[in-house]
């Protein structure tokens, strides 16, 4: 960047974004780029669900606790906890005095986070430690360590979050918190955990014969405008602009094996890319 000096003297800064108000089309344009730096190419980052994983305690957990375990000798990890039924009960309840949306994320953050606390105190004897938000650009520090970092996978949007376009749910949960950290740090893979073989036609938990949908491009499923979904519509949003995680890939965690071939690079469920 130049310094110039004016008639009166004084020196300035002639940086191209002087005197615009950053929200003129063209000016945006410029600043346009197809991807961005990726601090950490490598890391793969996992969220476990909060209700279709955590909630079904140690049945559901510890042979995944066992999976992530062997594979942190091959594999960068971050793992991240969604908040699943203490969070829809903290939301009911919260609805019923109406509180704003961003009191409702506040709340569902520390759910997220009493998963996480749980998930690294399992994890420990493996080098499993948790971390905060501010803990990320740590990382490089923790894996030079081979310890797996357990974060609450809620965004840290808290009492500023969006109010939602439908209803009073907070739009960006854990889902789009898990997404936006593999984003943000330029991750290898970001896998999300849960119940369920992949993505159906319908939630195959309340129509058995729903058809299984192996692969799908994200603004093709946003386009479907399907009644439910296991992930977040705020999370398919991100993917449609992120700059630098391309896909993202649902796994059953109940099914033995199924998160050690998504992080070998295989695909057991669904897998939801952005072309091009
Ligand atoms: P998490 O535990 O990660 O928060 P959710 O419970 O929010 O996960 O979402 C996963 C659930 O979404 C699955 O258990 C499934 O029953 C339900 N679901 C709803 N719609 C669909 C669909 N179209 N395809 C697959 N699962 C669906
Ligand atoms: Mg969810």
């Amino acid at each position: 960047m130049r310094l110039l000096r004016d008639e009166r003297g004084r020196l300035h800064i002639d940086t191209p974004l002087m005197a615009e108000s950053l929200m003129d089309k063209e000016l945006l344009d410029s600043t346009e780029a197809e991807t961005s730096f990726r601090a950490l190419p490598n890391l793969n980052v996992i969220k476990l669900g909060g209700q279709s994983i955590m909630d079904r305690g140690r049945e559901a957990v510890l042979p995944l606790v066992e999976e992530i375990v062997a594979a942190r000798s091959e594999h960068d990890l971050l793992v991240t906890t969604g908040g699943g039924t203490r969070s829809r009960h903290v939301y009911t309840i919260a609805l019923d005095l109406d509180m704003p949306a961003g009191v409702l994320a506040k709340l569902g953050a520390s759910i997220s986070e009493q998963n996480a606390l749980m998930l690294s105190i399992l994890l420990a004897p493996h080098g499993g430690i948790k971390i905060g938000h501010d803990d990320l650009t740590k990382l490089p520090a923790y894996m030079a360590l081979g310890s797996i970092p357990v974060m609450h996978a809620m965004p840290p949007y808290g009492l500023w979050e969006e109010p939602p376009h439908r209803g009073r749910i907070p739009p960006h949960r854990t889902d789009s918190g898990v997404f936006l950290t593999a984003e943000v740090v330029g991750a290898r893979r970001c896998i999300l955990v849960k119940d369920e073989k992949g993505l159906f036609t319908a939630d195959p938990k309340k129509e058995p014969n729903a058809d299984f949908i192996p692969e799908i491009e994200v603004t093709e499923l946003v386009a479907l405008d399907l009644d439910d979904l296991p992930i977040e519509r705020a999370m398919l949003r991100a993917l449609v602009s992120a700059r630098s995680v391309r896909e993202v890939f649902l796994v059953n965690g109940l099914e033995p094996g199924h998160l050690t071939r998504a992080l070998a690079g295989e695909n057991p469920g669904t897998r939801v890319y952005r072309a091009g």
